[in-house]
């Protein structure tokens, strides 16, 4: 069993922390809010401070909200890379921007350590219940150090290919989930008007070629897949802030490479509008809300 110090213990690193528990790891933890570490401790985690929680260990977890911290966690003032013992296996499973996961990964090897970048989908229940997918950008050998524990808190582990490449998947992955729903809710709102039962949409659809995810596993009708936000007035397991922040770097990842990505930008638009109008707190299937009311009476 690894040592391993996590960083980053939220709605997705606290479950994360817990599994890699339940597989017999040793998990140093270290968040900068107290309860969270504590919440850990409580399940056999030990309680780390930032300058500790990358001593005495082969692994380090990073799962932050964004690039801006996750470069601060590393480089900044006291950053890991300064301090982590060489070879130290540091593993980014926070959603952040493909350059700077690429930069991150040559300066841990400039300074005689390994980075990988490792995002996941899955959400919140799929941390809670280990069954994440994980996208890995890394070489070959490093892949094959990271996959057993990677594996204690997921159930699909891809070798994506080189570094940042993971990063890359999830960027492509949510670009399609971000458009997808907003194409479902339009398609379930054009077809109540015109008359359909959104029960047989479904019925229909989800053995059609119009099926993906957002149609059979969160439908945004409430009442038509079960467990879906939209049946909890949209209460959130993927909040429309995430969704935006994911449309917006795959954006920027678009634009680094000239590639043409036209409904992802108009869906970037639209959940700006929707976040802007107060809904970011909302899961990101309650889009179709937004899309509800700009149709017309006729
Ligand atoms: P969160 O805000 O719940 O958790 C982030 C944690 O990082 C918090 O506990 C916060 O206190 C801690 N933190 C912030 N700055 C820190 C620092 N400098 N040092 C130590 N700890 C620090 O966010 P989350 O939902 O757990 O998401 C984490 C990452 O996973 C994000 O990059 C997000 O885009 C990605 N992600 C989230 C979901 C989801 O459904 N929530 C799904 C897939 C990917």
């Amino acid at each position: 069993m690894a040592k391993i110090g996590m960083i980053g213990l939220g709605a997705m690193g606290g479950p994360m922390a817990r599994n890699l528990l339940k597989s017999n790891h040793s998990v140093k933890v270290y968040d900068t809010v107290a309860e969270h570490i504590d919440a850990l401790v409580v399940q056999g985690a030990s309680c780390a401070t930032f300058s500790s929680v990358a001593d005495d260990v082969e692994v380090v977890i990073t799962m932050l909200p964004n690039g801006e911290v996750v470069s601060d966690v590393l480089l900044g003032e006291d950053g890991l890379l300064n301090r982590a013992s060489k070879g130290t296996l540091f593993i980014d499973s926070s959603t952040i921007d493909v350059e700077t996961a690429k930069a991150l990964t040559k300066q841990a090897h400039d300074a005689g350590m390994v980075m990988i970048d490792a995002p996941v989908s899955g959400g919140i229940p799929g941390a809670q219940a280990g069954t994440l997918t994980f996208m890995v950008g890394a070489a070959e050998r490093e892949f094959a150090k990271a996959k057993p524990i990677l594996g204690s808190m997921g159930k699909s582990i891809i070798h994506a290919g080189a570094s940042g490449t993971g990063q890359a998947a999830k960027a492509c992955n949510n670009m399609m989930l971000g458009i997808s729903m907003i194409a479902v809710s339009e398609a379930f709102l054009l077809g109540q008007k015109l008359g359909l039962d959104p029960k047989k949409l479904l019925e229909i659809v989800s053995v059609s070629s119009g099926n993906c995810w957002a149609v059979t596993g969160c439908n945004p009708v409430p009442g038509l897949t079960p467990g879906a936000p939209a049946n909890n007035d949209y209460k959130a397991t993927f909040t429309s802030i995430l969704m935006l922040k994911d449309l917006k770097l795959s954006q920027n990842a678009a634009r680094c490479v000239g590639a043409s990505t036209l409904m992802g930008a108009a869906a970037t638009e639209i959940y700006e509008q929707f976040v802007d109008g107060g809904n970011g707190h909302l899961d990101f299937s309650g889009i179709i809300k937004k899309i509800e009311s700009a149709s017309t009476g006729t």
